[in-house]
């Protein structure tokens, strides 16, 4: 099997901790029995991603409904009707929730207005309260990575955005509350983009989206719907920064996003 990768992807893959099979002779037996991560390859590479790799691969995740789509009433109000930059404007302003109290930026999102690509994190962190975009700190870094070993950039047909777009105190989790006024932002983003493929990282990222409490773990390797739009599930990059073994599992997820992406162009 070739291996269709250039030098930089390999590299990425390798800080994503996910390592290749590469056969050592023509037949590729040493990579039938190579007893190490195993990462497949999409079935279809986007025409705007360069070749993934060609390695060995568990069975191929369906392309199958997920959880049941949530049919959402339609936004009202005066989100419903916002334009890109009238929608950062009413982030920046927002007062619906405490807190915009412990704030010191609103973290609207960054990237390409046009892009096929959404990701979806769960809140800002230290790094992105300071700084004012998201996924900034370590687990942005980790992020960067998993793009460019797909061929794409924060900036390049990437848009990424969070579930909340305020930091909570010290890091702790979204409450339910604030996760239900932060939704029309989030929504009316996937509006305006309408993205080929919404990568919901973590479960905030899920819950809000997809209105399920099911573990990631049950609901990866399905596509699912938000809005119309593609939904594929993955782990959250913090988590993967302590889970190292579960990065293959992330790149499975992102073949599958791939494939999906594709097979929608
Ligand atoms: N984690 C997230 O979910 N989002 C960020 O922006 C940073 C860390």
């Amino acid at each position: 099997m070739t291996l269709q990768l250039d030098a930089r992807q390999r590299a990425m893959l390798a800080e994503m901790g996910v390592r290749l099979f590469e056969p050592v002779d023509a037949d590729g037996a040493a990579e039938a029995a190579a007893p190490v991560d195993h990462v497949r390859a999409p079935q279809v590479a986007a025409a705007t991603t360069p070749a993934p790799p060609a390695a060995s691969a568990p069975a191929a995740a369906p392309l199958a409904a997920g959880v049941p789509e949530r049919i959402l009433a339609p936004l009202s109000g005066p989100v419903a009707n916002m334009d890109w930059d009238a929608l950062a404007d009413a982030v920046a302003g927002c007062q619906a929730c405490g807190l915009c109290q412990s704030r010191r930026n609103t973290v609207f999102g960054v990237g390409d207005r046009q892009a096929d690509w959404l990701i979806v994190g769960e809140a800002p962190g230290e790094m992105e309260d300071l700084q004012g975009e998201p996924f900034v700190g370590p687990a942005g870094k980790l992020l960067d990575n998993m793009l460019r070993a797909m061929g794409l950039g924060r900036h390049e047909n990437v848009y990424i955005a969070n579930v909340l777009k305020c930091r909570p105190p010290g890091n702790r989790n979204p409450e339910p509350a604030e996760v239900a006024q932060c939704e029309p932002f989030l929504r009316r983003q996937v509006a305006l983009l309408q993205p080929k493929i919404i990568l919901a990282m973590g479960r905030f990222a899920v819950q809000s989206l997809l209105g399920s409490a099911e573990p990631i773990g049950k609901l990866r390797g399905h596509v699912h719907q938000y809005e119309g739009v593609p939904v594929v599930v993955t782990y959250h990059p913090a988590y993967l920064l302590r889970n190292l073994p579960d990065k293959a599992k992330a790149w499975a997820d992102l073949c599958l996003a791939m494939e999906q992406v594709a097979s929608a162009s």
